[in-house]
């Protein structure tokens, strides 16, 4: 007997035929004998129906009652699934994050899973229940609700895994795996059988949002053996662990993330503690940095350009500005019209020529690069985002990624 915790994503609970598909699902897998924990996301579109509803009364809802509202379109989801489960002679137990007691860190819209208490969950599965528990929420130390950040589910049902020791995590989604680029944009991409957690996390860092970033990187540290397949059809997906199985490539994936924003403070002045001021700030105001370039010094002033999600983007706006104000900036300027192309493979460690190889294939494609950051197993460029479909199909063809 195995414990099996299976995360269904917002697509596969949309809609009453799916969840009592979802119900089968995990009904198949208790009757083979397994115990299984299940973590739903909210039904299709709801979270963000509810972010547009916060919108018609304010454009800046306070983050404590975002997350109050947010955490609702979970709670939909674990009461209709219990229900369907019910319905198809199951027991099961609908859970909040509150109830499992899923500790976060005290920040409002992203907050980070601190700990997971087993009791409740253990009480129900040595009752012959199916804890059916609320993806993307959790509750502070100080009793306040808490949600993960877009995607969350992932995390919550990783977080559960790792906890409860089980022994794989099933991360069923609209896709059959993980594939060599979003397959929505490449209709050739190819399902990869493997991936190492270090690939899986430069992929969902740079925008394949199939596993959220933060549920691949509590995999990693946790030891959380991951399995990325479909909802819809019953094979085998893409199996997320420790050792790459097939002969490492330099290149496994092309990826792309739209949700940038790129923000430019001019003229600052180029001395010592310059930067450590601006990212100091944008630090203090919770905003995550990606890529940073600083221009060549002209006359004692640099520019610093950064991108950061465009969530995040009137909060790092408003942080440059006050710290351009205090060291003399001339300008803030934020663009929303750029987007990040990524080529990730761990064989690119010892493979000399990707970054020559990829900047070819968007230079033979017109494109101009604003950006670049490089990894040990990752190249992004941010270019600009109308040229996106054109340069993922581009790269997915100069690195051979349609062909075995
Ligand atoms: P869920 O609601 O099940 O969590 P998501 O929409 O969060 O589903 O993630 C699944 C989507 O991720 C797919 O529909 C696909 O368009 C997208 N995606 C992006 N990059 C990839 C990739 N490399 N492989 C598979 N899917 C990808
Ligand atoms: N419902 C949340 C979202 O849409 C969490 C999730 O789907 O994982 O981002
Ligand atoms: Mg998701």
């Amino acid at each position: 007997m195995s414990l099996i915790v299976q995360k269904f994503g917002g697509t596969s609970v949309a809609t009453p035929e799916r969840m009592f598909h979802v119900a089968r699902r995990v009904a198949r897998t208790r009757r083979a004998g397994h115990q299984v924990v299940v973590v739903v996301s909210a039904p299709g579109d709801t979270t963000d129906e509810l972010i547009a509803r916060a919108r018609q009364i304010t454009e800046r809802p306070s983050p404590r009652e975002l997350d109050m509202l947010l955490a609702v379109g979970e709670q939909i989801s674990i009461a209709l699934l219990a229900m369907a489960l019910q319905e198809e002679g199951e027991r099961a137990t609908s859970l909040t994050g509150w109830q499992v007691r899923i500790l976060t860190e005290p920040v409002h819209t992203k907050a980070r899973i601190l700990d997971v208490e087993r009791g409740r969950l253990l009480d129900e599965l040595s009752r012959g229940r199916i804890p059916v528990v609320a993806g993307f929420q959790g509750v502070t130390a100080s009793g306040e609700l808490t949600t993960l950040g877009r995607g969350g589910s992932d995390t919550t049902a990783v977080a559960l895994a790792a906890a409860l020791g089980a022994d794989v995590c099933e991360i069923y989604t609209d896709v059959p795996g993980v594939f060599t680029a979003d397959p929505r944009l490449v209709p050739n991409a190819r399902k990869l059988p493997y991936l190492t957690y270090d690939e899986m996390l430069e992929m969902a860092s740079s925008g394949a949002v199939v596993v959220q970033t933060r549920a691949a990187e509590y995999a990693k540290l946790h030891r959380v053996r991951l399995h990325v397949r479909s909802t819809f059809e019953d094979t085998e997906g893409t199996i997320i662990g420790e050792e790459p199985m097939e002969p490492v490539r330099s290149v496994n994936a092309v990826t792309h993330d739209l949700d940038v924003c790129k923000i430019t403070v001019q003229d600052l002045p180029d001395v010592p503690g310059v930067a450590h001021r601006l990212f100091g700030v944008l630090a203090e105001a919770h905003v995550n940095v990606d890529m940073i370039v600083q221009t060549a010094s002209r006359g004692g002033r640099a520019d610093i350009s950064f991108t950061v999600s465009r969530g995040d983007a009137r909060a790092a706006v408003e942080g440059a500005e006050r710290v351009a104000r205090e060291l003399g900036a001339t300008k803030v300027e934020s663009e929303e019209g750029v987007a990040k192309v990524s080529v990730v493979g761990a064989g690119m460690v010892s493979n000399p020529g990707v970054a020559a190889a990829m900047f070819g294939a968007l230079a033979a494609e017109q494109i101009n690069i604003q950006m670049i950051s490089t990894s040990e197993i990752k190249i992004s460029c941010v270019i600009d985002a109308a040229s996106v479909p054109r340069a993922v199909r581009a790269l997915h063809r100069a690195f051979n990624l349609e062909e075995e």
